[in-house]
């Protein structure tokens, strides 16, 4: 393609919104525009790379077997009511009326639409097990959305979902998928890790972020020195568990709550918990810290929390979301919100939770007043905290180092959360009607495309690996009004061309100085540069990553590229 009708604007100076180097030189280098907060236009530079990324994704995703379909991004309420998350969700979910005033939604995820459309259309055990994806627009109102593609509100994903008769088969898809993001991720030339990303299960099965290492990443992964241990600290807090104690409750009231639905509930099974030796896990999400109790027997409940926790956990913060969470499927889980106006350290927060609240110890039951300490004899509950570097690692082996890191990707076993809200059953081999087991799995792809950015620049800006790189070759004539430059350089473009290489041809009629600056910018993997030695036949030959360069004839140019 030539330059000369090209839609690409170069810049010299830095945008002033831009902190970071991916969203600086995206801007600069002509590959994207912003229109509104979090939102951008790819140009035909960045559409082209976008494109090549998409085409990684999809020869993967094909490989492991998923099959691609598109959903609409507008969504009707009633499927989200259905799941229970039009409440849970909160505000990051871009709401909407049409003209008879319906309510709708743009997708921000689509778990709600792929299980409608599977619960329609798959009855029986044969169809399964099955995994689609799409790749699509979704829509985000981030609270604070910035980092150019790294964070915005409307982004690309692929987003592929499977349905099980087992955990077994569930396994093995995940598996499959795992190994496909891997691939992914390689071809795409990134320096990344799998880390754990469910608190629940620090054997590391039911979740996994791709995170590309790097400065710029909001995430921050413990890992151990030693050993293949990783995961996001946020998800990973050093759970601490309580001691159960014959000691009677004192002096507390018992009040009877046969379905626990109030915030004191909550707060009661927090009680509980503490009481039955089960586990408390303490998040922080955005600014704020948030305590969570589960039951510990229940591994899908925590898949189910993890899910609706990524949605939305400000929102679970008020007694009334918490009802409505609860009602909508959070069954004997509760989160608490901590209160904003005070700034907690993480085993302050507990102590404020544990004292605050009331505490239960009987099912349908639960006590106000509790002084865990002195009606329960609470085992060092100021322990409990985040992990920290130095730490000894939670798998055994090794010290905990910490990194940052860019989520590009998750992989999620959902379990029955969905299937179950919204009635997405089969008949198994005897006839017999049973919920469907789903498995849910993002890549951001145009996060992914920031991330290879963040990854490969230098001083003089991108410099694109050839996987993803949106032309293969640069082609410069340096003086288009110097008759042999220009007809060798039309000669060289009209070769490439034949031999189906990828080439830029800056015919501009711009300055040889401007040309390179350009060029250095944009990032193309190799230069092919045609100056003064044109009348002989030679071209300079630059290799974008490394700087090497080389006087080449023109007849050498296709065995060097090859
Ligand atoms: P984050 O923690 O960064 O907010 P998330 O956990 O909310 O991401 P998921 O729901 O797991 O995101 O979505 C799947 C993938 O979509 C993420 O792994 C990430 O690569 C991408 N993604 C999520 N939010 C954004 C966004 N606002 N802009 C660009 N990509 C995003
Ligand atoms: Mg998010
Ligand atoms: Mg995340
Ligand atoms: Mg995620």
């Amino acid at each position: 393609m030539k330059q000369s009708n090209m839609l690409l604007p170069t810049l010299r100076e830095n945008p002033a919104d831009a902190e970071i180097k991916s969203h600086q030189l995206l801007v600069r280098a002509g590959f994207i525009r912003q229109i509104a907060s979090g939102l951008y236009s790819y140009l035909p530079l960045g559409k082209r790379v976008l494109r090549k990324v998409e085409e990684i994704v999809r020869d993967e995703m094909d490989k492991a077997g998923a099959f691609e379909m598109l959903m609409p991004a507008m969504q009707p309420s009633e499927l989200w009511k259905e799941s229970g998350r039009w409440s849970t969700y909160g505000p990051e979910l871009m709401r909407m009326h049409d003209r008879h005033n319906r309510e709708f939604a743009l997708g921000a995820t689509h778990e709600e639409v792929i299980t409608s459309i599977i619960r329609d259309e798959v009855n029986s055990y044969k169809k399964l097990p099955l995994t689609v994806y799409q790749i699509q627009s979704k829509f985000r109102d981030e609270k604070r959305p910035r980092f150019g593609l790294l964070r915005g509100r409307e982004f690309l994903m692929k987003d592929a979902y499977s349905f099980h008769e087992s955990f077994e088969s569930l396994d093995e898809t995940y598996e499959k998928l795992f190994k496909a993001y891997g691939n992914i991720f390689r071809r795409c030339g990134l320096n990344f890790r799998a880390v754990i990303a469910d608190s629940g299960a620090m054997g590391g099965k039911d979740t996994h972020e791709f995170m590309v290492l790097s400065e710029v990443g909001e995430d921050t992964i413990a890992y151990s020195d030693t050993t293949e241990y990783a995961a996001n600290i946020e998800m990973a807090p050093v759970i601490a568990t309580y001691e159960k104690t014959d000691a009677e409750p004192k002096e507390l009231e018992k009040v009877e709550t046969p379905n626990q639905k109030t915030m004191a509930d909550v707060a009661g099974f927090l009680g509980h918990s503490l009481s039955e030796g089960l586990k408390a896990l303490m998040f922080k999400v955005d600014d704020r810290l948030v305590l969570v109790v589960t039951r510990g027997d229940h591994e899908v409940n925590d898949v189910k929390l993890k899910h609706l926790y990524n949605a939305s956990v400000v929102d679970l913060a008020t007694e009334e979301e918490t009802r409505k969470a609860m009602n909508a499927g959070f069954g004997s889980l509760g989160p608490i919100g901590v209160p904003e106006e005070v700034d907690i350290v993480a085993d302050e927060a507990v102590r404020y939770l544990v004292n605050a609240s009331c505490g239960a110890n009987e099912d349908g039951y639960h006590y106000i007043n509790v002084n865990p300490g002195r009606d329960f004899d609470v085992k060092e509950y100021a322990d409990l905290r985040f992990i920290q570097e130095g730490d000894p690692s939670p798998d055994g082996h090794g010290t905990i180092k910490f990194a940052k890191g860019i989520e590009v990707g998750h992989v999620f076993k959902l379990g029955k959360f969905y299937s179950e809200n919204m009635n997405a059953s089969y008949l198994d081999q005897n006839g017999k009607s049973n919920t469907m087991i789903m498995g849910c799995y993002g890549i951001g792809v145009s996060r992914t495309l920031a991330a290879i950015v963040e990854q490969f620049h230098d001083d003089q800006g991108i410099t694109w690996p050839t996987a993803v790189a949106p032309f293969h070759v640069h082609l410069l004539a340096l003086n288009v009004k110097n008759d042999e430059q220009r007809d060798l350089a039309e000669k060289i473009y009209e070769t490439l061309i034949q031999a189906g290489v990828e080439v830029l041809f800056d015919d501009r009629k711009e300055r040889a100085g401007v040309k390179f600056a350009d060029s250095d910018l944009v990032g193309i993997p190799l230069r092919i540069t045609v100056g003064k030695r044109a009348g002989e036949g030679y071209v300079e030959f630059k290799e974008r990553q490394t700087g090497d360069q080389k006087d080449l004839h023109e007849s050498e140019i296709l065995s060097e590229i090859n």
